[in-house]
């Protein structure tokens, strides 16, 4: 198989693999159709990822669909599959004690990626992959569509730790893929989610999906406006998207009194983190960490099938495999990715 890997700091090299470079039981060969690069891979690349520190030469690449390339397991050939990212680290206390959390799932309190813990990376034409990581996809979800599960299943696991109710205001910090769908699940489940973020075709984006309260940071004063619309009280929940790069004061100091905080994903740039802890005491928030969908890949699958959320215009361009350093170079030169780009492969 074909693979980019990168081998220092912003260089990538083609190089072939076979399933004896794959350590691990249990896999089944894929051939890949899509493959999303996400912020995590580009930070990967600049030798930048906070939540990612790998030895040289590694692969990258945790967003991927495909077929079955060979009959196995319980796999058919040719069968549409997409990739699961997350595993349980198999080492930490949760792990070992085999303690399950209430889906079902080993509560693993630390969850890698695919990438991280076998080193396979999906950025290739073909990718062996644990059993247990791929979820056949219905002929109703389109590649292009499904090359999203991982974020909806990230976003499924925050209003899961964070026990949204109906009717609660949820204030979303960041308009980027993961706040614009972490908003459509919070109207599926029939709460009131409120955009945040200071570019303003984000917002257009999530409104043209059914989010009727938005806030521009850049031009409007973000906490009046959200307790504006809240009635003065506040948001009941708040979601702080990690890679935002928003004002982290201005999401605390838009809760109501014991609302609910979540920090979401898995990248992001230290000084924005760097935050009081007074408005945490003063309106006895609770807060939370959430930076995996780990085990809710199957769910994720669901709600793409049920067209529960709107994924159009969250694609900015499909390249060619053969493009993609060029293609990561020019990512790198962003602050925050705007949009998802797909290699197709
Ligand atoms: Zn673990």
């Amino acid at each position: 198989m074909k693979v980019w890997q990168v081998v220092a700091p912003r260089e990538l090299e083609q190089v072939r693999l076979s399933q004896k470079d794959v350590e691990v039981d249990g896999i089944v060969k894929i051939r890949t159709s899509l493959v999303g690069l996400s912020f995590c891979d580009i930070k990967m690349f600049m030798g930048d990822s906070v939540s990612v520190d790998k030895a040289y030469p590694f692969s990258l690449g945790t967003k991927a669909v495909g077929v079955i390339s060979d009959d196995a397991h319980n796999f058919k050939r040719g069968q549409r599959v997409v990739v699961d990212p997350f595993i349980a680290c198999g080492s930490c206390y949760m792990c070992k004690t085999q303690t399950v959390n209430k889906q079902g799932n080993v509560n693993c309190s630390d969850v890698q990626t695919y990438i991280n813990v076998l080193g396979g990376g999906l950025l290739s034409d073909f990718a062996y992959v644990p059993v247990t990581n791929l979820y056949e996809l219905p002929s109703s979800i389109k590649d292009e569509d499904a090359i999203f599960a991982e974020y909806i299943a990230l976003g499924l696991n925050a209003l899961s730790q964070i026990s949204l109710e109906k009717a609660e205001y949820v204030a979303i910090f960041g308009g980027g893929i993961t706040g614009n769908i972490l908003a459509q699940l919070v109207l599926y489940y029939q709460a009131v989610p409120i955009i945040i973020d200071d570019d303003e075709h984000k917002l257009e984006i999530a409104k043209a999906h059914g989010v009727y309260y938005t806030v521009n940071a850049k031009t409007e004063n973000v906490q009046s406006k959200i307790r504006e619309i809240t009635s003065s009280r506040g948001a009941e929940v708040g979601v702080y998207i990690a890679s935002s790069n928003l004002d982290l004061g201005d999401m605390l100091g838009s809760m109501d009194e014991y609302g609910r905080v979540c920090i979401l994903g898995t990248e992001y740039n230290k000084q924005y983190l760097n935050v009081s802890l007074t408005q945490i005491l003063s309106r006895q928030l609770n807060v939370l960490g959430v930076k995996s969908g780990y085990g809710f890949m199957a769910q994720a699958i669901n709600i793409l099938a049920n067209k529960a959320v709107n994924l159009t215009g969250l694609t900015r361009e499909v390249v060619q495999f053969k493009d993609v350093p060029k293609v990561l170079e020019k990512l790198a030169g962003e602050s925050v990715p705007q949009y998802k780009t797909v290699v197709k492969t």
